[in-house]
């Protein structure tokens, strides 16, 4: 029944890894039922004090009761054939058919024939529970998340050079910074409040510089003291580069790096055959400017900012370390306003991370490799074992998926057949695959039409959980209206298979899933994380009620958790040493060539998010950019003869796509650039068939070796006048 009282409750933006807080205001809608009425910053949070961007400012909008009616998942659907509509049927006649689907299809198959791919907009109790589904139930790995696209090179990079995932630094940091390094990042867009913060700490300290290392001029890099427009992919050579201007005039840390690093002289070997008149050729900067960064840098604190430039490539984890390396070589870390700082991109992806849902991770930061970690997951859940071999990751379970190998997919909060790259291969596997089930609050993704089974999941300011932030802050998440329609909460849908699957697969033993709400279910993830990094056994939803949002660690006895790590110069490794790798430049895996002369990359615009199934239903956040467009140098457009407005053929070796050309003096020339956000209801121009697939028909999906992140940021082009 509606309320008819209009109540106020305090939640978290379910966009960007910054993690605002926001007030959401509720009560009977234009329809009568119980809405969201309005939202407005917390005051209270600290990670935005009140503050919103156009994005979350206007979530409310997105909430509106005729919105939804067009937008969202009502009721469960399922269909007997592939070519057969879906019809709505009940809750359990959907959970029922979905587990004897899979459990037959694991029983004939394996378990491995089973991939859940699975997204850093879920809850951290969402995540929970899907992981124990596969890893502990199933017994497969092959769980992996959309936050593969956006933040596992920044892991590999944390635990390749700290031993840990784990984000040293915090917002608070820009308080205190004398240099600001942002690098393959664009906060005015995608961190908006973030870089307010960052706006005010400048006018509060004019002294302060701001660095950005970017291809793009883009509106961070226009702000900034210092702009280095690198060469696509060479950021490497630049880390390096100004690593060897720190040795040549003796910037380097030498005693911390003595008292508190191992490795060093191999990377200094390394960084002496790149001098900065090398390095400028690579990089195409000249060298003075990669000097005086290297200057400011060392002279600090600094302030590493960095997101998908440096992770989205085949080198990602190396572009990570080099960055990092920096911070070690100089002592920047461990003390305020210092550190390397990945933004996340992401509201979950750190919670994801956090129970292990991904497929070669496990509960609290284990490792799947690690056989004493694996039995102490399997000690946790009261299982005999988990299983060792890990699982495919996401652009690895689609092409899994497409040769057969995986034949059930289950996917949830998330839209591959617009985010993958290289989505001819990513539809031929959702084509191919025997049983697909799609969970999702919204029912027009590009994804959808692909789920013989959909599992209609409620929405942001309709479930109750967790997320953590890119300052290792757990926020919570509340409930402010009822699920929306026939909707339910991700965590239960996942609970609800999982116990009828367990009925089936292991009959007459006790529950793994014995939840019946959201706090149970963190209470164990929360016993999961006792003695590691993470460890969170002193936080409670009661803490977070009393006293707001947390950072970990915080284990039992502490009072508050560590605004920053390694103050004591001890890092996360065995030794307590951080570690130098030296890793000489990749090219990107498609370098540009006389046959595909253009680097594609991608990125957010500022008032969207990810792919428009939120944020594209409110008409005031297309203002500022109303349609897709390929963005491009004046001169490279007068040399293919096209101006503003014109369409060009963008064709990769994969596919090819009609796009309206925009001219950008602030790309450099030999680049191009495209929003991610518009998916083939958008894209197509003149109505070409091959072009209805998005941005994504043309992206790489080449992987960094190490974090398996596809170069989503780097594709080599040609364009033909349409
Ligand atoms: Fe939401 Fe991020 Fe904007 Fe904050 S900065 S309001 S978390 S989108």
């Amino acid at each position: 029944a509606p309320r008819t009282q209009r109540r106020e409750t305090r939640s978290t933006c379910c966009y960007c890894g910054i993690g605002c807080g926001v007030v959401i205001e509720s009560g009977p809608g234009t329809d009568g039922r119980d809405a969201i009425l309005g939202v407005r910053g917390d005051e209270t949070h600290p990670a935005n004090f009140g503050r919103l961007c156009s994005k979350g400012a206007t979530l409310h909008l997105s909430a509106a009761p005729e919105v939804y009616a067009q937008a969202r998942a009502a009721t469960p659907e399922v269909r007997t054939a592939r070519d057969r509509p879906r019809q709505p049927c009940g809750w359990d006649a959907a959970l029922d058919l979905v587990a004897g689907r899979l459990e037959g299809i694991v029983r004939a198959h394996g378990p491995d024939a089973l991939g859940i791919y699975v997204s850093g907009q879920l809850l951290t109790e969402d995540y929970y529970v899907f992981n124990k589904l596969a890893k502990g139930l199933v017994g497969t790995n092959n769980i992996d998340t959309n936050s593969r696209l956006c933040m596992s090179s920044a892991v590999a990079g944390y635990k390749r050079t700290l031993g840990a995932d784990a984000p040293p630094c915090c917002y608070d940091d820009l308080d205190h910074a004398g240099t600001v390094f942002v690098a393959g990042a664009n906060p005015a867009f995608a961190h908006p409040v973030l870089y307010r913060r960052l706006e005010e700490a400048r006018r509060r300290n004019p002294r302060m510089r701001l660095v950005v290392a970017d291809p793009r001029r883009t509106d961070t890099a226009e702000g900034a003291d210092l702009h280095l427009p690198l060469a696509p992919g060479s950021d490497v050579a630049l880390f390096l580069g100004m690593l060897a201007v720190m040795l040549a005039e003796d910037l380097v840390a030498r005693d911390y790096v003595a008292a508190h690093t191992s490795g060093f002289a191999e990377l200094e070997a390394l960084a002496t055959q790149w001098p900065v008149d090398r390095a400028a050729a690579e990089c195409g900067l000249p060298g003075d400017d990669i000097a005086a960064a290297a200057r400011w840098f060392a002279q600090g604190p600094t302030l590493s900012l960095y997101c998908q430039g440096l992770n989205q490539s085949s080198s990602g984890t190396d572009k990570n370390a080099a960055l990092i390396h920096l911070h070690l070589a100089t002592a920047q870390i461990g003390r305020p306003g210092a550190g390397p700082f990945s933004l996340t991109g992401q509201p979950n992806a750190m919670g994801g991370r956090e129970v292990g849902g991904m497929a070669n991770l496990l509960s609290a930061h284990r490792d799947l490799a690690s056989e004493r970690d694996r039995a102490e997951v399997a000690a946790l859940w009261g299982l005999p074992s988990v299983p060792a071999r890990p699982g495919r990751t996401a652009v690895e379970m689609f092409e899994a998926a497409a040769a057969g190998e995986i034949r059930a997919l289950w996917i949830a909060c998330t839209n591959p057949a617009q985010s993958l790259p290289d989505q001819r291969m990513v539809r031929r596997a959702l084509e191919r695959a025997e049983f697909v089930v799609v969970q999702d609050a919204y029912i027009g993704t590009a994804t959808a039409p692909y789920a013989d089974v959909l599992l209609p999941a409620s929405g942001w300011g309709e479930k109750d959980g967790t997320v953590t932030n890119s300052e290792r802050r757990i926020s919570r998440v509340r409930a402010a209206v009822p699920g929306y329609a026939d909707s339910r909460e991700d965590w239960r849908i996942a609970r609800d298979v999982a116990v009828r699957l367990e009925a089936r697969l292991r009959p007459g033993r006790p529950s793994l899933f014995p939840y019946a709400s959201a706090e149970q279910v963190w209470n164990e993830h929360r016993e999961s994380t006792r003695g590691r990094d993470l460890d969170i056994t002193g936080l409670s939803y009661a803490m977070l009620e009393a006293e707001g949002p947390q950072q970990w660690p915080l284990p039992q006895g502490a009072r508050e958790g560590l605004a920053r790590l390694y103050a004591d110069g001890r890092f996360a490794t065995a030794d307590g040493r951080a570690r130098f790798v030296a890793s000489a430049p990749r090219a990107p895996a498609e370098p540009v060539d006389r046959h595909y002369p253009f680097a594609l990359t991608g990125g957010r615009l500022r008032d969207q998010w990810h792919g428009m199934s939120r944020t594209g239903t409110v008409p005031q956040l297309f203002g500022h950019a109303p349609e897709p467009t390929l963005d491009l140098h004046p001169a490279d457009a007068a040399r293919i003869g096209v101006g503003d407005g014109d369409f060009v053929y963008a064709t990769s070796r994969r596919a090819s796509q009609v796009m309206r050309v925009r001219r950008d003096p602030g790309l450099r020339p030999g680049s191009v650039f495209a929003a991610m956000h518009w998916g083939e209801e958008w894209v197509g121009g003149r109505g070409s068939h091959a072009a209805a697939l998005g941005i994504n028909a043309l992206t790489s999906p080449a992987l960094d070796p190490a974090s398996r992140q596809p170069e989503l940021k780097h594709t080599a082009v040609k364009l033909l006048r349409a």
